[in-house]
């Protein structure tokens, strides 16, 4: 039943496997990010056939359905008090910026008998999560006061609330607190994770600083896209998934409302150009799915109109295909629209 969500797991596939072998000259691992497809086990296993050895995500829920997977897991969010135990539980590493919270998994490893990887998080300008770099050092000195949590390196995280562009300013200065950290407690950091897929593009052109030891892609894999500058990265696929959705009006109508202009489903007044008659198809798919603003038609004679929570109504007037109720048409998403489309239950999930 429509609508469907179609992965292509080989192009994934060949994604990953880009990324990892580009990376990995830079003696750079990756962690692929999951979260975006709501880490469906059967995406995933094909980031881990594409090459990733770690896969992270930023729900405890979504690992756990990762839990017999071949990789590494890694929760990128801070972790919520109340999860502390499921986190030791189902993974391996988790990203951490609050000694309370360091505190109670360290509680909670001692309970389950385990020793747990975490990795500091250090604000470096995007102002979202890490402890503020006058602060590293006596973080860590009370992390090495607890028996059942090992330091495993330092992270960042950029373009994410702040916007702000990885640079080799910011991810040198993250390299140089690391180079302190192992300088000031003689210890060795395993891991020093310079960013998200907005950090890509360092690896691209040459310019990552040495010293970042891993980076953690989403949405180039996924998209085919860096985030920092929102280029196609030549060589990726920037199609591996796709929306399809059924016809179900298609009729000749006019541009503009007829009638007094009051308030649109979501409380905005909208405005309208005439372009006279169109031939508008109105697909079942909605704002409850997807964000329209965030879908592009692969028809590209088609336009989006706009949606309600459960239609999506297309100009379709100057197509070269004739369309008839029952037709399926297809869409590129971006991740907006990825996220909510995995996310939702209306929405069927195939991969192939
Ligand atoms: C979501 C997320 C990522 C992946 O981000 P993309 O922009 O999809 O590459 C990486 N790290 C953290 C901490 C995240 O929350």
């Amino acid at each position: 039943m429509y609508p469907v969500l179609k992965t292509d797991l080989k192009k994934i596939r060949e994604n990953v496997s880009i990324i990892a072998k580009k990376c990995g000259e830079k003696d750079i691992d990756i962690m692929c990010v999951t979260k975006a497809f709501c880490a469906d086990p059967k995406v995933a296993q094909a980031v881990i056939d594409g090459g990733a050895t770690m896969l992270a995500d930023s729900r405890v829920q979504n690992l756990m359905k990762l839990k017999d997977l071949n990789a590494k897991k890694v929760l990128i969010r801070i972790p919520m008090m109340s999860e502390v135990e499921n986190l030791v539980k189902y993974a391996d590493l988790s990203f951490n910026s609050e000694l309370k919270t360091i505190k109670a998994i360290d509680e909670a490893a001692k309970a389950l008998g385990k020793v747990h990887d975490i990795l500091l998080m250090v604000d470096l300008g995007d102002l979202r999560e890490g402890v503020l770099p006058k602060d590293v050092n006596a973080t860590i000195e009370e992390i090495f006061k607890l028996e059942n949590v090992n330091l495993y390196g330092l992270g960042v995280n950029l373009t994410c609330y702040g916007g702000i562009i990885p640079s080799t300013t910011n991810l040198g200065q993250l390299v140089e607190i690391a180079a302190d950290v192992e300088k000031t407690f003689d210890m060795k950091l395993q891991m020093v994770s310079g960013g998200n897929s907005s950090s890509y593009y360092l690896v691209e052109n040459g310019q990552m600083p040495a010293g970042v030891t891993n980076l953690r892609p989403g949405e180039v894999y996924l998209l085919g896209r860096e985030t920092a500058y929102g280029n196609a990265v030549e060589g990726l696929h920037e199609d591996c998934f796709t929306l399809q959705g059924q016809i179900v009006e298609l009729k000749e109508k006019d541009s503009m409302p007829k009638g007094e202009i009051g308030m649109d489903a979501f409380g905005n007044v909208p405005t309208f150009e005439d372009k006279g008659k169109m031939l508008r198809a109105i697909v079942a798919i909605g704002q409850q799915d997807v964000r329209p603003g965030d879908l592009a038609p692969r028809d590209q004679k088609t336009d989006i109109l706009g949606a309600s929570s459960d239609h999506l109504i297309i100009d379709i007037t100057h197509s070269d295909k004739t369309y008839q109720v029952g037709d399926v048409v297809e869409f590129d998403v971006e991740y907006g629209s990825l996220l909510m489309l995995a996310t939702s239950e209306y929405v069927t999930k195939v991969s192939e």
